[in-house]
């Protein structure tokens, strides 16, 4: 219910597969991240988009970092996060995770990058750069994408678990009023 209180993207832009994650399946992802211990350092939301899973986790008591390559939701974001009270627990830095422009070592990565649906692979910089920043990353993706992300990272999936999310319709391609597409969480131990 307080993530419910974020504001979204105001002008999606659909090649960067600009979505807000949910709110009931944000909290979940972070009630489980909570529960294993992973929200004690440094949480890193990689393509924070309009910050609601870092601000949902600064509101869980840690501090978080988001980065996105665009200005406009990172703007978002940091209202967000003085909405519910967290700004000094967070940052917003604007980069492309391609080249991130941080230095860490031990964080814990939450993400939902894009799937990949605009552009092949757009979801593999996100786990590379997940990877050597993390110690555990959670991630959200497209149903089956199991067996992919397991060979792709270095690192090993402890928690697996489905979800749906409803995307509106919001660009012109789009020819349904709305759309459930079924998604799976991973929580992976970076070796
Ligand atoms: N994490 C947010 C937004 C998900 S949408 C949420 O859960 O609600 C995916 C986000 O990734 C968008 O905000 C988009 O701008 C960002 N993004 C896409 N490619 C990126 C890249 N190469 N580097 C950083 N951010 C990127």
């Amino acid at each position: 219910m307080t993530l419910e209180r974020l504001d979204g993207f105001e002008d999606p832009a659909a090649a960067r597969e600009q979505y807000v994650t949910p709110p009931s399946l944000a909290s979940h992802l972070l009630t489980l991240a909570d529960r294993q211990g992973d929200l004690e350092g440094l949480v890193v939301d990689l393509g924070c988009g309009t910050g609601v899973l870092g601000v949902g986790a600064a509101v869980a008591g840690a501090r978080a970092v988001g980065v996105d390559v665009d200005a406009a939701p990172l703007a978002v974001a940091r209202r967000n996060a003085a909405r519910l009270e967290v700004a000094s627990a967070t940052s917003w830095v604007l980069g492309d995770v391609a080249t991130l422009p941080l230095d860490l070592a031990s964080a814990t990565v939450v993400m939902n990058p894009p799937f990949g649906a605009q552009r092949r692979g757009a979801d593999r910089p996100f786990l590379s750069a997940a990877t050597e920043i993390a110690d555990a990353v959670y991630s959200i993706h497209n149903a089956g994408s199991r067996s992919f992300v397991e060979a792709y990272v270095d690192g090993e999936i402890t928690h697996a678990y489905e979800a749906s999310l409803t995307i509106p319709h919001r660009f012109d391609f789009h020819d349904e009023e709305r759309r459930e597409i079924s998604v799976e969480v991973y929580r992976i131990d970076v070796r």
